[in-house]
């Protein structure tokens, strides 16, 4: 694994976690092929999730009367790190964490937090996005999935699409239209907390190119929803999802994509007899180093104004877009590397490269694609 930058900008305290996390994660994932590792993002280990939240790493952000750490997002950052960086699965836990948590803490009714923000510091409830819809990707504020007051609740029918982990998730929170028509935009959007085992509620599983499925479509046919399952204020949902979208581009997640292959192509290149390295070889480690040092930093730059209590939405942006970039070429350079080497290549290698080539596309898609994200960034800047 690649030892901490001597520049890095992290406070002491938050340091000072690194080792604990580095040492539960050794043990962890001692027999973790560098294939399975790969899929980090993708793994989903409700033991692995239990036992990270076990430690208290799990909604640490969070207020310890809801049942989190209380920590900063500095400590946020060190444990997402060294969990990307050494490829754990954590996709079970990933979205509760990151988004579901903190936007019901910030959000949400007393009520909600008080149910639902236990269950997510103890890995006990799992959550997954309910943004896109068939004909509403990258343009999210078309969105048709409609829900109209019924008692004291509400009733919730439409489609979405895409949404990761449906399928073994407790809770989706969704955006969702509660007045108006698809041609108000931003107006009329509401975000709900949808139990995925409700009556009405159908999952079905689509496979991507890798041959895993982790995405799915979820439909809801007449899904009756209590008056507790709004969050927020009705008709706030798009600057909510806004919020929400900070807290998933920001951090570190979009560096750490193609970590597991550089480590493992390392190490191939360590073990080689004599350790003879070519200079072009030599020349590129040193670019992706230089790469991973200003991302990096960058990164922790973005947690700062996190830290700060801001919402830093061009910042992360600007991240998300440069740093999925460098996950892509990351993937690509290594590749290219690859085939030029006329040497002995092993399986886990070759095996861990075709799976991060393979899935490498969606790194740029997931979480709003490239174009959007500079759209946003140009706006932010007063360009358009
Ligand atoms: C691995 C993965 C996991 C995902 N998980 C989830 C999830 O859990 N929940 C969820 O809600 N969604 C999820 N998504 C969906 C993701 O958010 C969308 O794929 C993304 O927002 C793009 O929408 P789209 O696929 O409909 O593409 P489109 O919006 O149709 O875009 C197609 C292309 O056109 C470009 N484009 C579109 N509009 C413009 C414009 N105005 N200007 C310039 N270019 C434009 C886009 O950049 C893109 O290249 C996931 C996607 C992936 C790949």
């Amino acid at each position: 694994m690649l030892e901490p930058l001597a520049f890095e900008r992290l406070p002491a305290h938050a340091q000072d976690l690194r080792l604990q996390v580095r040492s539960f994660l050794d043990q962890q994932l001692a027999d973790l092929p560098a294939p399975r590792r790969a899929r980090s993002w993708m793994g989903f280990d409700e033991h692995f999730s239990r036992a990270l939240a076990g430690r208290g790493w799990v909604g640490l952000t969070l207020p310890t009367r809801w049942g989190g750490a209380g920590l900063d997002p500095y400590c946020r950052f060190v444990v997402v790190e060294e969990l990307l960086a050494s490829g754990a699965p954590v996709s079970a836990h990933w979205i509760a964490d990151r988004q579901s948590g903190p936007l019901i803490a910030r959000f949400g009714t007393d009520v909600q937090k008080q149910f639902y923000l236990p269950r997510i510091c103890r890995a006990q409830a799992f959550f997954c996005i309910g943004m896109s819809e068939p004909q509403s990707g990258s343009d999210l504020a078309s969105i048709r999935a409609r829900a109209t007051p019924s008692g004291d609740g509400w009733r919730l029918s439409g489609q979405k699409i895409w949404t990761t982990n449906a399928h073994r998730s407790h809770y989706m929170i969704a955006l969702v239209r509660t007045s108006g028509t698809a041609e108000d935009r931003h107006k009329g959007l509401s975000q709900f907390v949808i139990d995925l085992k409700a009556p009405g509620v159908t999952v079905r599983s689509i496979r991507d190119l890798a041959g895993d499925a982790h995405f799915n479509e979820v439909f809801f046919d007449q899904v009756e929803l209590d008056a507790h399952a709004l969050i927020g204020a009705e008709g706030a949902g798009w600057t909510q999802v806004n919020a929400e979208l900070a807290f998933e581009r920001s951090g570190p997640e979009r560096i750490y994509s193609s970590m597991v292959l550089l480590d493992t192509w390392l190490a191939h290149i360590r073990a080689r007899p004599g350790g003879s390295t070519r200079e072009h070889t030599v020349v590129l480690i040193g670019r992706i180093l230089a790469q991973l040092a200003v991302l990096r930093a960058m990164s922790i730059g973005t947690t700062a104004r996190l830290a700060a209590g801001e919402s830093p939405l061009v910042e992360s942006a600007l991240m998300k877009d440069l740093g999925t970039q460098f996950e892509q070429d990351l993937a690509q350079w290594i590749a290219d590397a690859i085939s030029a080497d006329d040497g002995f290549i092993d399986n886990e290698l070759i095996e861990t490269l075709a799976y991060t080539q393979q899935i490498a596309p969606s790194f740029s898609l997931r979480g709003g694609t490239r174009e959007i994200l500079r759209g946003m960034i140009a706006r932010g800047l007063g360009l358009r």
